[in-house]
């Protein structure tokens, strides 16, 4: 006998493989890294046709402003593309967020462009798993989701800047992730069906130090060395990594002829909290680093940046929502387990909101961000049966 009701078979029943391959393949084609604007606006094109399918309201909503840091230590405005929205049935009492990314890794300039069958059964391309195949699948499993009538509500969040720290989209996703019963992303599962469950935060720094400068010969006592400082910083952050920290000084910028004393060095470093170890440590760790460099070497140091991604530790409303995803994947009779990883989505910001979330609802596939990223084809399918059935049973409000 059938685990499926008659109604959830006729629901997951009604999903065909052919559209969602033929949506994941013309969207692979768009070039949509996330610098590529132009691209992404291709896409949220191309999303906003193909989401006209489903009911509610769609918007592209403008990127939040965001700032890097230059090498002379100045900061200049990053563009971003715009994020997409779909709001269903907002009224509802109980609603759901799905969230995924438009945006790719791979630049216009990067030589991994083009897609390839591996096999029968697997694709090769730039996007295919991360996750143009998974926003394909999300809206074949939201279409077979409303042929049942349902009153469950829920947001559509499809951002332009998941590959660059999700800076411009981290209020929009906080803000709809508000009030919200649960949250499903669609970054890939590993083959197998393997899901993603804690995961640490990342934060990225950019230290800009100014000292002083003066003759390497003449009066060098006069001059305070900015890169000295800098490497010094580096040295004692790079120190202070430990079991649920890691720490990463990835750059340098600075410096300048070999008789001054440089004047100026901007620091960029990495830095990863996750299990036990809490942000507020991390920021206090790195404002004492701050505090010694520059009283021994007599320097300002001024710190952009931050931790933009929490970490997302797993709470027993997420063990709950796993349960219930789980359980909807062994009666389609596609079985998931899951796993700790070491990487970062738009899954850690969700749960730094208190909402449960499972964050790797997508496709099948792996080898993401590299020219071996392939796809597991029948995965489209499977997948969008699990969105479908696990929408339908939060709508008949099952908690597990
Ligand atoms: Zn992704």
């Amino acid at each position: 006998m059938s685990p499926l009701s008659a109604c959830e078979a006729s629901l997951v029943e009604a999903i065909d493989l052919a559209p969602i391959l033929a949506r994941t393949l013309d969207w692979v084609a768009v070039n949509s890294g996330t610098g590529n604007l132009d691209g992404v606006a291709a896409m949220a094109q191309q999303l906003t046709a193909a989401f006209a399918a489903l009911p509610g309201a769609i918007t592209l909503e403008p990127p939040a402003p965001v700032e890097q840091v230059l090498a002379d230590g100045t900061t200049a405005p990053i563009a971003y593309g715009d994020h997409f929205v779909l709001r269903v049935r907002p009224h509802a009492e109980r609603r759901v967020l799905l969230t995924g990314h438009m945006d790719t890794v791979f630049a216009r300039t990067h030589p991994f462009q083009q897609t390839r069958w591996l096999d029968d059964e697997t694709l090769n391309g730039p996007g295919t798993a991360d996750m143009k195949g998974g926003l394909s699948l999300m809206l074949a499993g939201l279409l077979a989701f409303e042929s049942a009538g349902p009153a469950l509500g829920y947001d559509v969040l499809i951002n332009s800047d998941e590959e660059a720290g999700s800076k411009s989209s981290a209020s929009l996703i906080a803000s709809l992730a508000k009030g919200k019963l649960a949250a499903l992303t669609y970054e890939p599962a590993l083959p197998g069906g393997i899901m993603a469950r804690a995961r640490p935060g990342s934060g990225n720094f950019a230290f800009v130090v100014r000292g002083r400068s003066a003759h390497a010969g003449r009066n060098p006592e006069d001059g305070r060395n900015a890169l000295v400082a800098a490497a010094d910083l580096a040295q004692r952050l790079y120190a202070v990594r430990r079991a649920g920290l890691s720490v990463n000084p990835a750059r340098i910028e600075g410096g300048g002829p070999n008789n001054m004393v440089p004047d100026l060095a901007v620091l960029h470093v990495n830095m990863r909290p996750g299990g036990a170890f809490h942000v507020a440590e991390a920021e206090g760790l790195i404002a004492r680093a701050i505090a010694d460099v520059t009283r021994i070497h007599e320097v300002t140091i001024e710190a952009h940046g931050g931790f933009n991604r929490p970490p997302k530790p797993i709470t027993p409303a997420i063990e709950r929502l796993f349960d219930l995803v789980s359980r909807a994947a062994g009666d389609l009779g596609e079985p998931i387990s899951w796993k700790d990883t070491g990487g970062v989505c738009d899954g850690n910001n969700i749960a730094a909101c208190g909402v449960p979330v499972i964050d790797t609802m997508g496709a099948r596939g792996g080898a993401i961000h590299s020219s071996d990223e392939f796809l597991e084809v029948a995965s489209l399918a499977a997948r969008a049966r699990l969105t479908a059935l696990v929408m339908h049973r939060l709508d008949r409000g099952e908690t597990r």
